[in-house]
């Protein structure tokens, strides 16, 4: 891990005891850390040992945090991989099912999807307007646990471990030319309760690992009603409302957009449609996570 990873681990640790993040010039206090009961006591003093053991023992998984070769005998240690995730967590997170690079939706990969006009038409769309789609696995079992604790503070060292193997199972994502990488926005309320965004964890590690610009220019304006809270019909009305472009500095750019999770894809295809507005060549997008019942699911992030 780089050493910028370890101070970020250690600010978040600290975030976690004395409510401030060093490293920023923000102050949060974030009260939903606090525990509450015996169970998130539990919870939230296992993920505090785990960051403060990858600290300490940087050989320790940011999963489990325990040591990294212990499924290695001694003789295969050396073996350059810099992802810090043992072999354990890295098989219960790994899902190597074909999937569509359009939809993102497992299908055999002798065939073409059929589901791909299904979701274009759930979007609203014609057709799905992000060139292809980046899926680290299925959003359920441990990789679904693990972008869930990905969206705690103390989870920003895991989501970047995901990244890492994101772009190790997909290497073609270093051959797309991209000029930037941006991360699905958060609404800067929803932000400061939660202490951190997972999409931006992402992109900021995407971006360095590629030696591609990271950058910000969606914002979103306002916090929208949830896509639950909305029939199918007006879902992607209500996504689009979300957000905007600001200024025209990714015309003529290649863009990878990155979340975390992507339930029906309205979020990641109203971003793509901004970008697509203001100029950008060709978008693709990049997720941890996907939600292999997309069709006629909510959208629960
Ligand atoms: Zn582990
Ligand atoms: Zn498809």
């Amino acid at each position: 891990m780089p050493n910028s990873g370890k101070i970020g681990r250690l600010s978040v640790s600290v975030n976690s005891f004395v409510c401030s993040k060093l490293g920023t010039n923000e102050m949060v206090i974030d009260y939903r850390r606090l525990p509450i009961s015996w169970v998130s006591c539990k919870g939230w003093a296992r993920q505090q040992l785990i960051e403060l053991s990858t600290i300490f023992f940087p050989a320790s998984c940011v999963a489990c945090g325990q040591d990294i070769f212990k499924d290695q005998s001694q003789d295969n240690r050396q073996t350059g991989n810099d992802i810090p995730l043992c072999e354990t967590c890295r098989f219960e997170v790994t899902d190597l099912s074909p999937r569509c690079g359009c939809c993102g939706l497992p299908r055999p990969s002798d065939i073409s999807c059929s589901l791909c006009r299904k979701i274009a038409q759930q979007l609203g769309e014609e057709k799905i307007l992000w060139q292809q789609i980046f899926v680290l696995g299925s959003y359920q079992n441990r990789l679904r646990e693990s972008v869930l604790a990905g969206k705690r503070p103390a989870g920003e060292g895991l989501v970047e471990a995901l990244s890492d193997l994101l772009i190790e199972q997909h290497p073609a994502i270093r051959d797309l030319k991209l000029d930037a990488v941006i991360p699905v926005p958060m609404y800067w309320r929803k932000r400061w309760k939660r202490g951190t965004n997972s999409a931006n964890t992402m992109a900021r590690k995407i971006a360095s690992r590629l030696g591609v610009p990271y950058r910000c220019d969606i914002k979103q304006k306002i916090l929208a009603r949830p896509q639950k809270s909305v029939s199918a019909k007006m879902r992607p009305a209500n996504a689009s409302a979300k957000f905007s472009g600001v200024g025209r500095q990714l015309a003529g750019k290649r863009v990878l957009v990155v979340d975390d999770v992507a339930t029906t894809g309205a979020t990641l295809s109203a971003i793509t449609r901004c970008l697509l507005e203001i100029n950008a060549t060709v978008v693709y997008a990049a997720v941890l996570a996907r939600t292999d019942e997309a069709i006629g699911s909510e959208d629960n992030r």
